[in-house]
């Protein structure tokens, strides 16, 4: 696992400053782009390990990412990683895609199969001259560029379509031997699944960081319907805690910022020293829980 060295104020003793990566999505808007770059210019100065850009549903924002991606190259310090899926594209275009990646200089590629493109919850149609599964996707770029680093996903409480928890562990082992190194975890609200899916993965013979994906609420509604689509179970503890605050976003902020900073300090205390940050394209909240992990800015900006 790479890891950032204590600073020069830590004492002997000081705990490990935990690593964190922040993922964006693609903004569709010029207003929608300010207020990425606001969220970006205001994290940067944390040091995340990288930043990443998802890849909309269907290949839907193949331009946006990578224009996003090449932003924060030119006009930044951080490391990005690209989102990339295998929906929607032959084998040649996302080829192509990866090998316009890696001219330009990105060297971490997240690598997914994607939703179906008819929605989650149907059947997933491969194009049928793409790539089929992940694995064959990691394997694809990693032929291509053998020093691009690939990340994957896990699921601690399996992907809605896989048959078990096991037949979900034995894909991620797929993708491992294809040459992935780093697994993010969907959302999870539940500490004890990612301690038992960890266990089970460990189990298993694979040993790559299997980082925490963390998504403060900031819209318990919405956030509650989305990640219940893509196999989160939401707790009850976690509703009650946002029961009458429909119309009350400043106290939804406050509860939110809690629960999520909870939750990584409890992950901290167990031993956890990387964690992946779901942004949303804010940065209020991924800020004060990151501070609450002792992270503290100490200015990325892109020399001169
Ligand atoms: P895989 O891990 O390859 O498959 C998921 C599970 O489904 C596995 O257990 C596999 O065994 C099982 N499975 C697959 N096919 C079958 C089958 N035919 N029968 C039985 N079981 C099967 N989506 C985007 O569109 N863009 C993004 O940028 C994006 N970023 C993501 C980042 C992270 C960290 C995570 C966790 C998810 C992200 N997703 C993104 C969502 C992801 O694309 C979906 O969850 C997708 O449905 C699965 O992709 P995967 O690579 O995880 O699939």
């Amino acid at each position: 696992m790479t890891e950032v060295p204590p600073t020069s104020h830590d004492g002997p003793h000081a705990p490990r400053r935990p690593n964190i990566s922040f993922e964006f999505f693609p903004p569709k808007t010029a207003e929608m782009e300010k207020n990425l770059w606001e969220t970006i210019n205001r994290l940067a100065p944390l040091a995340p390990n990288f930043v990443s850009v998802t890849y909309g549903a269907g290949g839907s924002t193949r331009e946006r990412t990578h224009s996003t991606i090449a932003r924060i190259l030119r006009e930044t310090a951080l490391l990005p990683a690209a989102h990339l899926t295998c929906v929607g594209a032959a084998r040649g275009e996302i080829d192509e895609i990866v090998d316009r990646y890696h001219e330009v200089g990105v060297r971490h590629i997240v690598a997914l199969r994607g939703d179906p493109a008819t929605g989650i919850g149907t059947a997933f149609v491969a194009h049928p001259d793409g790539y089929k599964t992940s694995p064959e996707l990691v394997a694809g770029i990693k032929k291509r560029h053998p020093d691009i680093e690939i990340s994957v996903a896990g699921y601690p409480e399996k992907h809605p379509e896989a048959r078990d928890l096991d037949a979900d562990i034995d894909t991620l082992k797929a993708k491992v031997d294809a040459g992935a190194t780093r697994a993010i975890t969907q959302v999870f609200f539940d500490n004890d699944l990612y301690f038992r899916y960890l266990d089970r993965v460990r189990g298993r013979g694979i040993t790559i960081p299997v980082v925490p994906g963390i998504m403060p609420m900031h819209n318990f509604k919405q956030a509650r319907n989305f990640v219940t689509r893509a196999g989160t179970s939401v707790p009850g503890w976690l509703a009650e805690k946002f029961e009458g605050l429909d119309d009350d976003g400043e106290t939804r902020k406050l509860v939110a910022a809690t629960v999520a900073a909870g939750q990584v300090q409890k992950l901290a205390k167990h031993g956890v020293d990387t964690f992946h940050f779901y942004t949303m394209n804010r940065a209020d909240l991924v800020f004060a829980i990151s501070h609450l992990l002792g992270i503290r800015p100490n200015g990325a900006k892109k020399a001169a």
